[in-house]
């Protein structure tokens, strides 16, 4: 999507502070940190949300999980982590590109928000 943030991020036509790639998922760090640790997990296919998640390419969901459970490790993580994907309007969501926040380094409270 050309017009998309996240899609530019991805293509390097906007720089950002990478914290991990590969050939399906792009991590980076937030520009407006919520939290000592706030990582961007995204698919690098345009899916504009939770919502537009369908059987045909649900697989990179499963690898975002399998990639925070590896990368969410050291001091900064060993007391727990937030995971946070905001879907549509009323959740706050301001970039329509499926994206899954990752929080750590401080006590969260719940509900959120
Ligand atoms: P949302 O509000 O859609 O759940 O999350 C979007 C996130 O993207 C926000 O936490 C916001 O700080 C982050 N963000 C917005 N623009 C940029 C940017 O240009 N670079 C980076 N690294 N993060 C951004
Ligand atoms: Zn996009």
């Amino acid at each position: 999507m050309s017009d998309c943030l996240f899609c530019k991020i991805i293509a390097g036509e906007i720089p950002s502070k990478k914290v991990y790639e590969d050939d399906m998922i792009y991590v980076f760090e937030d520009i407006a940190p919520a939290a000592p640790v706030h990582y961007l997990f995204i698919p690098k296919e345009h899916i504009a949300s939770a919502a537009e998640v369908t059987p045909d390419n649900s697989a990179v969901v499963a690898h975002i999980f399998e990639k925070i459970a590896e990368l969410a490790k050291g001091p900064q993580f060993e007391n727990g982590y937030r995971i946070v994907s905001n879907c549509g309007d009323a959740a706050g969501q301001s970039v329509k590109h499926l994206h899954f926040h990752l929080l750590a380094g401080r006590e969260f409270t719940w509900p959120a928000g």
